[in-house]
């Protein structure tokens, strides 16, 4: 069950309408390993940051088991930097500044002790670089699940069809599926994409929820309707980290353990939308989590 995560660590400033953020740690990788940690342990983590990331918060990752031994820390260089605001019913939102620093030229170093991983999460980060892990690694994992964004659809959209080509399952939003297929109707997206080379495909509607693609199924997850949204940054990392930490903890790749573990991946993404950046990750507790879980069950039960 053991689980490799890639992806970027983060500085995000964030702007929603309940108010702002100055630095607060984010990335993709820090959304999707500290889900995950609620699934598997260690969760082992390759990423960059630079001398200004905060080493409280490295050790905050390490005692949630995540291993950061594949984190390479550039002292002399800045880490990633990401400002976003979001609209007033926040299903959008514009991106206002990418700093790539230490992104730009980051060159993804697998640790000995994390070759043969079972599962590989892909999280958000340049194409090629998603590619380099995969060739890297001396056995191909069970299972491969990537996540992206329109950011490399718009500058480097071969690469990503490259490495698309590669993985099991890709998790990408509403509008990045119309942009990366060139459809509307998100039927044939799922169609057009699939046919770039993954078996499964997962799309997510933000508030309206999610939908799970197979060769020939389809599983629709809705959002939990939630009193406190305040902040939607890194809802889909701490989906995706939701969705194969539980397929890692459950073994089992079947279309319908998947649905389980999509409703996993939205239970644990109801949470990270309730408080800013990554602080209502940080504490959850196995009840809570299992007392989501039921009421997504219990939401569309009829
Ligand atoms: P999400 O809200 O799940 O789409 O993810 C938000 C996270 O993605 C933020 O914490 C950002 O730091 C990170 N992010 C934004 N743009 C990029 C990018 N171009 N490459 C890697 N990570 C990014």
């Amino acid at each position: 069950m053991s689980l490799l995560v890639i992806g970027s660590v983060a500085f995000d400033a964030l702007e929603t309408p309940f108010g702002k953020t100055d630095k607060i740690v984010g990335g993709a990788a820090s959304y999707i390993s500290l889900s995950s940690s609620y699934f598997v342990k260690p969760v082992n983590l390759v990423a960059v940051v630079g001398g200004d990331f905060p080493k409280s918060d490295i050790a905050g990752f390490q005692e949630h088991g995540v291993d950061t031994t594949g984190l390479q820390i550039k002292e002399n260089e800045k880490s990633f930097f990401w400002s976003g605001r979001y609209s007033n019913d926040m299903n959008s939102r514009e991106t206002l500044v990418t700093e790539l620093n230490v992104l730009a030229d980051f060159d993804p170093i697998i640790p000995e002790a994390y070759q043969n991983c079972e599962y590989l999460m892909l999280g958000n980060l340049a194409p090629q670089v998603q590619r380099t892990v995969i060739e890297r690694l001396q056995n191909r994992p069970k299972l491969i699940v990537m996540d992206t964004m329109n950011f490399w659809m718009d500058i480097a959209y071969d690469e990503l069809v490259k490495t698309i080509a590669l993985v099991d399952v890709l998790s990408i939003n509403d509008d990045e599926a119309r942009q990366l297929s060139n459809e509307y109707s998100l039927i044939k997206a799922a169609r057009k994409i699939m046919a770039m080379g993954p078996k499964y495909l997962i799309i997510k509607k933000g508030e309206h929820g999610a939908l799970l693609f197979g060769q020939n199924e389809i599983f629709y997850a809705p959002a939990l309707p939630l009193e406190d949204v305040f902040d939607p940054t890194g809802a889909g990392d701490t989906f995706a980290g939701g969705f194969i930490g539980y397929l890692a903890k459950a073994g089992d790749l079947s279309f319908n353990n998947m649905k389980t573990a999509v409703i996993h991946g939205s239970a644990m993404a109801s949470f990270c939308v309730e408080k800013f950046g990554t602080e209502r990750l940080v504490n959850l507790g196995q009840a809570e989590i299992d007392a989501r879980v039921q009421m997504f069950a219990d939401l569309v039960r009829f």
